[in-house]
């Protein structure tokens, strides 16, 4: 019984390895792996990987669409995230940008920021040119 359980997660756990970093809705992986792994265990796998630490839920996720990232184990515990809210992609900010405002929270805020778990939210560079380039308006 153990042996195919285990086999479920890897499946899982390789489909969430080619989308590191992304947010996935359970549904979502459900359905791409609809022909693998029944629907309740994927949920269940899931939630044993979000207890174990490999999977993050995203906080504005309801309980009936649970949506999750994967973290890449060794460079996402080094990096602090950022999400863009409009097309959902999640950057690395630089390293000596986050740390400076890791250093300068800590300084003034008696504050230890936890990187891995970290994550700001806003609109990407991406997002934020769509905009303005409409009309090709330069400069
Ligand atoms: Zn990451
Ligand atoms: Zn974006």
């Amino acid at each position: 019984m153990s042996k195919y359980i285990t086999k479920q997660r890897k499946i899982l756990t390789e489909y969430l390895s080619k989308h590191v970093d992304e947010n996935i809705s359970a549904n979502q992986i459900a359905l791409a792996l609809a022909d693998k792994i029944s629907k309740s265990a994927v949920y269940r796998n899931l939630a044993d990987m979000e207890s174990e630490g490999k999977i993050r839920r995203a906080p504005n996720s309801s309980q009936r669409e649970a949506v999750y990232r994967y973290l890449d184990d060794e460079r996402c515990r080094e990096c602090l995230h950022l999400s863009c809210k409009k097309c959902g992609k999640t950057y690395h900010m630089q390293t000596s940008v986050a740390n400076s405002l890791i250093t300068s929270v800590a300084e003034n805020e008696n504050f230890s920021i936890d990187k891995g778990e970290t994550v700001l939210y806003g609109v990407c560079a991406k997002c934020q040119n769509s905009g303005k380039s409409e009309n090709g308006i330069r400069e």
